[in-house]
């Protein structure tokens, strides 16, 4: 598989942030970079989990791996992050919930519910 480039995420990522949150995330800072080096985010954030995407709330940033294997495809990825996002601008989590926890889930049901159907996987093969 081709490594993800700029051109394929960033436009992806403003389209999906004006289509589903009115350009909240960009206007509150958001960004996206594409990770260079595949495992980095296994290495650096000690997550032995195989990680498409990460979520820096405190940061505002998503990191993308741009040799990431990609259930769903870049988009679902992207969508996960930024449904983190957006939970995190609506009010951070407290220390005892989960990332992946019931407000997790209910932003992914809203996009599933717009018509984000490529969400569809991430619900059979990652919802407790
Ligand atoms: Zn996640």
């Amino acid at each position: 598989m081709n490594p993800l480039k700029d051109e394929d995420v960033l436009p992806l990522f403003a389209e999906l942030d004006r289509k589903h949150y009115a350009g909240a995330l960009t206007a509150a800072g958001y960004r996206v970079s594409l990770v260079q080096v595949a495992g980095l985010m296994e290495a650096v954030f000690a997550c032995d989990e195989d990680v498409a995407g990460w979520c820096l709330t405190s940061h505002r940033l998503i990191l993308i791996d741009k040799d990431g294997d990609h259930q769903g495809g870049v988009r679902a990825t992207l969508l996960h992050e930024m449904a983190h996002a957006k939970v995190d601008l609506d009010r951070p989590l407290s220390r005892r919930e989960s990332p992946h926890g019931g407000r997790f889930w209910d932003e992914i049901g809203h996009l599933i519910g717009a018509g984000e159907e490529c969400l569809g996987v991430i619900l059979e093969t990652s919802r407790p």
